[in-house]
């Protein structure tokens, strides 16, 4: 676990060759040394040890962005000085980031005339965790000033939310309420949600789209549950939209469908900057539908920067620069350039969808058309090897490809997951279509199915 480090065994060692006077130094491992490299050995040095990490552009398992314009790239490194907290120091930024959200706002069908009401994050995580913390102090209020109980809130959402809603509930204190997926149901529907509801819902979060296949959760009809919910019971129950990866793939490749503030029961929404938003990591987004639907005793009003700011955020002080990045990206790309950009990673992704349909063993679960992200599995006659071995077949050629199995009721269900981001041509495509038909090959001639010291290990979903 990353939290906690195994000392190397080096350290244990009194004899370190490094420590010979005129001997080649080495990085500190354990313990700060008492000279250092210096700054040219320790760039050489550090800039080696890091070839080590996987190649980006190899990477199909991650959703965060690993190429930018130069140009970007030179922008972020000029504004890395810059605190973003610090709002006195440097207004500039903070009119900057004013201008993202009142960008992503409109993107997202805020009602006209509104104040704008959001921040940056440190990614969705956070967002969503400020959002989740909106939502249950909303709760909270309400069930106070009606003279209830307010100590037992739960939260529901599908068994296919991503980790970060199961620590918003754990840290927070909230019942996580995650419905169980069923038969070719592989994400939340409104017809289920509703029969987790009660009194003591905090709120519903929908997925757009799944991080297990990239599909989009039906917003539209999950609001629509809630409205007959409340209907029949008074139940006033919002709704919040994890919008990670489709914030920034929705409004420009589905441009029609229902998902954001077009449908009133959202009230608020989280995306990732550094997903689709195409910035580097890590920035995120959190945006609410009116300043109602922010609690004001959640805004803290800090005065020792000089001037008085309004500050809602777990953290305090990271850098200005990822904000700077994408406002950037929106104004050198405009929607226009958003579009094509977008468009060009899911035309990648249906055509190596459809192109991995074809190759005998494998059945896709999910086509890339709503995010240009999607998972396929191998048919139920295929018995001799499993995706766990394809992935590992794949990783000898440098590609990333995870396998993994889907969460309760779905266990049963192993899936390989290719995430196609920008950058990704159609050349890589047929890269990697040609390597995966080479792998397959040589799994399918196995005379036998694989002895079990052979096979890969099975793994659960890790995010
Ligand atoms: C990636 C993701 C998150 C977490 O986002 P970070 O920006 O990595 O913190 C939350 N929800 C969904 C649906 C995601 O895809």
């Amino acid at each position: 676990m990353a939290v906690s480090h195994p000392r190397s065994r080096s350290a244990a060692s009194t004899s370190r060759p490094d420590r010979q006077p005129g001997a080649h130094r080495r990085l500190p491992s354990d313990v700060l040394e008492g000279q250092g490299v210096g700054s040219e050995e320790a760039y050489d040095l550090i800039t080696s040890e890091l070839l080590l990490d996987g190649s980006a552009r190899l990477n199909l398992a991650t959703f965060v962005t690993t190429s930018m314009p130069e140009r970007a790239a030179k922008l972020m490194a000029d504004t890395a000085d810059k605190n973003i907290i610090d709002k006195d120091e440097y207004p500039q930024t903070a009119e900057i980031e004013r201008r993202c959200v009142n960008i992503l706002s409109r993107l997202w069908h805020a009602p006209e005339g509104d104040v704008a009401t959001g921040c940056s994050t440190t990614g969705s995580s956070e967002a969503v965790m400020l959002a989740a913390m909106a939502l249950k102090w909303r709760w909270r209020k309400a069930r106070q000033a009606a003279g209830k109980p307010a100590d037992r809130p739960n939260l529901v959402t599908g068994a296919n939310v991503q980790v970060c809603w199961e620590k918003f509930c754990r840290y927070w204190e909230v019942e996580p309420r995650l419905v169980p997926l069923e038969g070719d149901r592989l994400h939340l529907t409104g017809e289920e949600a509703v029969k987790y509801c009660d009194e003591n819902t905090i709120g519903v979060a929908a997925v757009l789209g799944s991080t297990f296949d990239g599909s989009y959760e039906p917003v539209s009809e999950i609001a629509a549950s809630l409205d007959d919910l409340q209907a029949r019971t008074g139940f006033d129950i919002p709704l919040h939209v994890d919008a990670a990866s489709g914030g920034f793939v929705a409004p420009f490749l589905s441009p029609d469908l229902q998902w954001d503030f077009r449908v009133p029961r959202v009230a608020s929404i989280n995306s990732s900057g550094h997903k689709y938003g195409l910035v580097y990591p890590g920035v995120g987004w959190v945006i609410w539908r009116e300043p109602a639907a922010l609690p004001q005793e959640l805004i803290f009003d800090v005065n020792y920067l000089g001037g008085h700011m309004p500050t809602f955020s777990l953290n305090f002080s990271r850098p200005g620069s990822e904000v700077v990045a994408q406002y950037y990206m929106f104004a050198s790309l405009g929607f226009e350039g958003f579009r094509q950009v977008q468009g060009q990673s899911q035309a990648v992704a249906a055509y190596l969808a459809d192109s991995i349909a074809q190759i005998g063993p494998y059945q896709l679960v999910s086509s890339g058309r709503e995010l240009p992200v999607f998972a396929f599995g191998l048919k139920p006659e295929v018995d001799r090897y499993s995706v766990f071995d394809v992935s590992e077949r794949l990783r000898e050629r440098g590609w990333q490809v995870p396998a993994y199995t889907y969460p309760a009721n779905r266990e049963d269900l192993a899936v390989l997951r290719i995430v196609v981001r920008s950058g990704m041509s159609f050349d890589m495509a047929d890269s990697l279509l040609e390597d995966l038909r080479e792998k397959t090959k040589e799994l399918d001639s196995l005379p036998e199915r694989l002895p079990e010291h052979l096979r890969a290990n099975k793994r659960a979903f890790s995010h």
